[in-house]
């Protein structure tokens, strides 16, 4: 704690995965008195950077790059990089930190790293972006590489910005690798890309369900966000027979009690992709939803609620409000969206609650998915990916049950979530020594 005393978001995502994997620990002897949470706690490396870049009006501009690279016990570096003015040490270590975890629970060889920039692309030109986007890779470049660390999206890097980059990656460093995922289909991408972060969030609520002969076709669904999680866990709660209710963004929430249909749904991406508009504007096409400004909507009743917009968005009050409105199911699309206290609240409700590192992974997981198909320069179709996709999902979700399930019986995602993925970096790290 001292060491990190000015990184509130990293002691709080250390916090959440110290309080069931110590105990796991102390029951182990093979991991007790290893100072392995210690090490892990601790980044291999971290690089900062200075990305100077000129905008529109011919004035320099200076942004902070970031690169942290976590843990490489079990792989590559692999996780996203975030574009967004609250971009500091702290929320990109406990971003770093959750994709270890993440990422070992995929199954797949990938350790963890995250990056971004305090750069704000909201009310950016095209041509800002792009050299923006040139300007933080002519730094990054050195420091990452298809066997070494392989970035993605994350919050304000999308299809479009990782386009900008893998350009300026290939032109310094003179070949076409898979150093990047999310790439465009054309150049390098992987089918269901795009939509495997929200469609796993769904999968594995659907997986909760199941384990109480539940399923999500009827229930009422509360998301929240409206960009690339949050679009694709919609459109999959449709196509499984669910109501979405809402979707939001920073400034506000819109509510359609009639519920956000393809169609709907169609014009939301449009909005939000292609005119980079505000949520509030789906008022303007469809007069019959409600719109509330400044607020999240955890308060509107539901039967599944899925925050897929940013960290600690959901906070105990809200927990509360979903708790007594009689929801039985959250998954996390976003990166830590409950507070610790919320998370708190929902297991003593006993409810079905899945931690990000668990539900979200499907996004990493297709992240690797990509690489392996870049390395053996082969495409897999749609149906293959979606396939794999749910597997992992599945496998995720049996994982967590083998190391969450409590003596009554109540699955406690969390600590399945936390030891399952700590016990095969832990190994991993033990088996290569103190290095
Ligand atoms: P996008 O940039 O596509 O969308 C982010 C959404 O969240 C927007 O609606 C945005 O609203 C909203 N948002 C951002 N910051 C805030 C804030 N401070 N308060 C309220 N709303 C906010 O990002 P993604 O959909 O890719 O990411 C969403 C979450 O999912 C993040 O936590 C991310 O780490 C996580 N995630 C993403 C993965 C991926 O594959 N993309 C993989 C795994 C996790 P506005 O437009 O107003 O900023």
């Amino acid at each position: 704690k001292q060491r990190n005393v000015n990184e509130p978001e990293f002691l709080q995502a250390v916090e959440e995965v110290a309080e069931t994997v110590l105990p796991y620990i102390v029951k182990n002897d093979i991991y007790y008195g290893k100072n392995i949470l210690l090490r892990m706690v601790e980044p291999e490396r971290v690089v900062t950077f200075r990305v100077c870049w000129v905008d529109d009006t011919g004035e320099i501009q200076v942004n902070r790059g970031y690169r942290i690279q976590m843990n490489s016990a079990i792989g590559p570096y692999k996780g996203g990089l975030r574009f967004h003015p609250s971009v500091n040490m702290s929320i990109l270590k406990f971003l770093a930190f959750e994709q270890v975890f993440k990422n070992s629970l995929t199954t797949l060889p990938m350790g963890g790293g995250k990056g971004g920039s305090d750069f704000d692309p909201k009310g950016k030109s095209d041509n800002e972006i792009m050299r923006f986007c040139h300007a933080f890779m002519s730094e990054l470049f050195r420091h990452i590489g298809h066997n070494t660390d392989v970035p993605a999206g994350d919050i304000g890097v999308g299809a479009r910005e990782i386009g900008y980059l893998f350009g300026m990656y290939k032109k310094i460093s003179n070949g076409f690798t898979g150093v990047l995922t999310g790439k465009g289909l054309s150049w390098g991408g992987s089918k269901i890309r795009p939509e495997a972060t929200g469609y796993g969030t769904v999968y594995f609520a659907e997986n909760m369900l199941n384990t109480k002969n539940d399923s999500i076709k009827g229930k009422n669904v509360v998301i929240s966000g409206s960009g690339n999680v949050a679009q694709y866990a919609a459109e999959k709660v449709i196509q499984m027979g669910g109501k979405v209710l809402t979707l939001s963004d920073s400034s506000g929430y819109i509510y359609d009690s009639d519920g956000i249909n393809t169609e709907k749904l169609k014009f939301v991406m449009h909005l939000k992709n292609e005119k980079r508009g505000r949520i509030k504007e789906y008022l303007n096409e469809y007069p019959n939803a409600k719109y509330t400004k400044g607020e999240t909507p955890w308060k509107v009743p539901c039967d599944v609620a899925l925050p897929c917009a940013t960290q600690n968005e959901l906070k105990v009050d809200d927990a509360k409000s979903l708790l007594n409105n009689g929801c039985i199911c959250v998954s996390e699309g976003a990166n830590m969206p409950s507070t610790n206290d919320a998370i708190k609240a929902f297991l003593n409700a006993k409810i079905l609650f899945a931690p990000g590192k668990a539900s979200n992974a499907g996004g990493v997981a297709t992240s690797g998915l990509e690489m392996t198909q870049n390395s053996l320069r082969f495409n897999w179709t749609r149906e293959e990916v979606d396939k794999k996709l749910k597997e992992i999902m599945g496998n995720i979700h049996d994982s967590c049950i083998e190391y969450g399930q409590e003596e009554d019986g109540y699955i406690n995602y969390v600590k399945g979530a936390n030891i399952a993925g700590f016990v095969k970096v832990a190994d991993a790290m033990l088996a290569q020594g103190v290095v």
